[in-house]
């Protein structure tokens, strides 16, 4: 069985993931389409679509009317918009974007002068007499973009260049309180039938499936009388599927209709298949059979807020504040005011946003209708995410790479590839707004591919630039050096010889001219070099002048510099001669005489010092200190002995130095042995008085055996030392007198 006759047979496909919602769809159905007013003012941006927005045609000021454009273009991907109604342009100025990112964008605001004044109308098309790219342009001028939420130029889809298997028609709807597609199919099913017919005439399928969940009977009963009536059951079936959400996303719908997957990077027509969805479908019917561009829409107004839900058809740019206040949402228990449904749609900081051609409902719940927000917990990778993503993705990778901003990561783990559903969002136990982080994210990684296509571009010029810099450079010597043979080649023709030749042939002989004089005469050459010779030798001996010794003698002052430097070394004979007389120094026998002398009297001051302190320390110290007044003394003997042995040896040097002394140093040894008599005198006294104390004390004492006999030691030394002392000073005294 072929595939056509599978899919006429009634069969199916399914796919991975998805969820079941509440659907909260027929509070909002039971009510007609009504038309909302025209509002006060409109707000009409100039991009609500894929691509680029279109070049301003109008101004400040204008008076425009219903169906009048306001942007032009002449590509497919820039999809003009029009005015709603007529009026006036009040300005045109940068307004918060009704989308997730918020960022503001171009907008014309339009005074609406009530009037509702239209251009002249326009007689309807005979579309199977029109070409599919006349067709292309028409749909392309009435504004038409996907309707169903994506906003792709809706003309862009429709070529031929491929062959088409499938038309396939969205009416699914998933999206749970969203009922704008469900209503427009029970009312107006005939037109959308022609809207059908006339895709079909442009992309000739071989068979159209319209795809709508088995949750609206009436509209799929609508439909399939609308295609009895015209008589198109063969070409033209209607496929209830199971509702699951998302059926309306546009792989998921076709790959439940036709078993077919486009895999990534592909677009449904290289698998031979276009979907448009059921809204867009009625607006091609309005574009080419009733000649109206794009200026309205139909928007499901629903959740307990509004006294009524319904659907309204309203004009394009009407500010969601107008809807909200003339169909009486009570503003003041809405939880929040949600543009598109619980799943997809994302909340409105404030209402002064406006209506566009991909808004297809507003919902104003109450506290009740929907999970209380809640601060995000931390992601906890429990993976309920990855099961019901209908893409295959991985929301949590996504998740942290877009609160990193990752670019690259973003585009290794697929994000462009998100349909934006919010099932993950739906299942997330930790409430974190996947979905609003994954539109945010795309906003990023759509500028950063286009800086890097800018880049790329700028590259390419560059590069383009330089190769045609170095082909006009080729050319240009190329042209020069054909001209230059063309000339050669006339000259050649005109004189009968080849003027190059020629004038090699005079350069080599007036060379040869030069080199060799003929008949003995000095040729031109060799007279210009005797004259640069003759002006070069004239010029040196001009400097030779310039700086020759003049002849006058000058004055021989030899005989003065001979004298002078005899007198220089005379005084110096002289100075050396004086300077190696004996000078004394610091070691000399007399300074040693004189050392040696205040030696002893510092020993004398210390022996008398050591005396006095004895018999004050004697009474306070111990048993065992009673010697040490003996040991003073013998100290006092020992320094006295040292002293007149000093004395002794600085006495005998004496002599040998007197003879180099000077006159005052004279005296000096005489007074030295004064000196050192008197010390020894007074050693004498000291050691005597010592001998004394210490036998007093002895007497006092007599319990301390032990130490008696020192003192009596140290007399008989002090008396010894003393008797050495005298004999020196005596032998002093006569070397003194001698
Ligand atoms: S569902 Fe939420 S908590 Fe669980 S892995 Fe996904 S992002 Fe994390
Ligand atoms: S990652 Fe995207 S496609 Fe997947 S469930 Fe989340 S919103 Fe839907």
């Amino acid at each position: 069985m072929s595939l056509i006759e599978q899919i006429k047979n009634g069969k199916l496909w399914r796919y991975l993931g998805g969820v079941h919602p509440k659907e909260n769809k027929t509070q909002s159905t039971s009510l007609a389409i009504t038309t909302a007013s025209i509002p006060k003012h409109l707000i009409i941006p100039v991009k609500q679509h894929i691509g680029q927005g279109g070049q301003v045609i109008v101004a400040s000021g204008d008076r425009v009317l219903k169906g009048q454009p306001l942007t032009a273009s002449d590509s497919f991907m820039t999809v003009p918009v029009h005015a709603p109604t007529s009026g006036t342009i009040e300005h045109i100025a940068q307004y918060p974007s009704t989308h997730p990112s918020v960022t503001p964008a171009i907008a014309i605001k339009l005074v609406c002068d009530q009037e509702d004044q239209a251009i002249p109308p326009q007689p309807a098309l005979d579309y199977k007499q029109l070409s599919t790219s006349e067709l292309q342009q028409h749909i392309s001028q009435a504004g038409v973009a996907g309707m169903g939420g994506a906003g792709f130029p809706t003309a862009v889809k429709l070529n031929d260049r491929q062959p088409i298997e499938f038309l396939l028609i969205n009416a699914a709807e998933c999206e749970p309180y969203i009922t704008s597609d469900d209503v427009l199919m029970r009312e107006r099913a005939d037109d959308i039938i022609q809207g059908i017919e006339i895709l079909r005439h442009m992309i000739k399928p071989t068979l159209c499936v319209i795809g709508i969940e088995d949750n609206k009977p009436d509209a799929a009963q609508a439909l399939e009388t609308a295609i009895k009536t015209l008589n198109l059951s063969d070409d033209i079936i209607v496929r209830k599927v199971p509702t699951k959400y998302p059926n309306g996303g546009e792989k998921q719908l076709i790959q439940m209709l036709t078993g077919k997957e486009i895999s990534k990077g592909q677009i449904p027509a290289q698998s031979g298949i276009v979907m448009q969805n059921v809204g867009t479908v009625y607006a091609v019917k309005q574009a080419i059979i009733d000649r109206q561009p794009l200026l309205s829409r139909i928007v499901t107004l629903t959740g307990k807020a509004f006294p009524q839900p319904r659907n309204v058809q309203a004009l394009i740019g009407t500010p969601i504040s107008a809807l909200l206040s003339e169909f009486e949402c009570d503003e003041t228990k809405a939880a929040a005011i949600i543009y598109g449904g619980p799943m997809m749609g994302f909340t409105l900081p404030h209402t002064q946003f406006s209506l566009t051609k991909t808004g297809n409902c507003i919902l104003t719940p109450v506290k009740d209708e929907i999970p209380q927000v809640r601060e995000a917990d931390a992601c906890i990778r429990c993976g309920e995410c990855s099961e019901v993503c209908p893409v295959d993705l991985l929301p949590q990778q996504l998740h942290w790479y877009s609160q990193a901003k990752d670019v690259k990561k973003l585009n290794d783990y697929n994000l462009m590839d998100c349909i934006e559903c919010g099932a993950c969002s739906y299942v997330c136990p930790s409430q974190i707004p996947l979905v609003h982080q994954y539109r945010i994210a795309k906003v990023e990684v759509r500028a950063n591919d286009a800086e890097l296509a800018a880049a790329a571009i700028a590259k390419e010029r560059f590069e383009k630039r330089n190769e045609r810099l170095a082909l006009e450079k080729a050319q240009r010597e190329q042209r020069q050096k054909e001209a230059a043979e063309k000339r050669r080649a006339a000259a050649t023709a005109t004189t009968g010889e080849d003027p190059v030749k020629a004038a090699m042939d005079r350069i080599k002989k007036s060379k040869a001219a030069e080199q060799t004089p003929a008949n003995g005469q000095v040729s031109k050459g060799s007279a210009v070099a005797d004259a640069i010779a003759r002006a070069k030798a004239k010029k040196a001996a001009a400097a030779s002048t310039d700086t020759a010794v003049p002849d006058t003698p000058l004055p021989n002052n030899a005989a003065v510099i001979a004298e002078r430097k005899a007198r220089k070394a005379a005084a110096k004979a002289k100075r050396e001669a004086e300077g190696s007389e004996p000078v004394p120094t610091a070691t000399s026998p007399a300074i040693e005489a004189k050392k040696a002398a205040v030696a002893e009297a510092i020993a004398r001051a210390k022996a008398k010092k050591a005396a006095a302190q004895s018999p004050q320390s004697e009474t306070t110290e111990t048993a065992t200190d009673t010697s040490a007044p003996a040991i003073d003394a013998k100290k006092a003997a020992v320094a006295a002995a040292i002293a007149r042995a000093k004395a002794k040896k600085a006495a005998a040097q004496s002599p040998q130095s007197e003879a180099t002394e000077t006159a005052t140093d004279t005296p000096a040894p005489a007074i030295d042995v004064k000196k050192a008599a008197v010390a020894a005198a007074i050693a004498r006294a000291k050691a005597k008085k010592a001998a004394v104390k210490e036998t007093q004390s002895t007497q006092e004492k007599t319990t301390e055996v032990a130490d008696s006999a020192a003192p009596a030691v140290d007399n008989k030394k002090a008396a010894i030392a003393a008797a050495i002392a005298k004999a020196k000073a005596k032998k002093l005294a006569q070397l003194g007198d001698k």
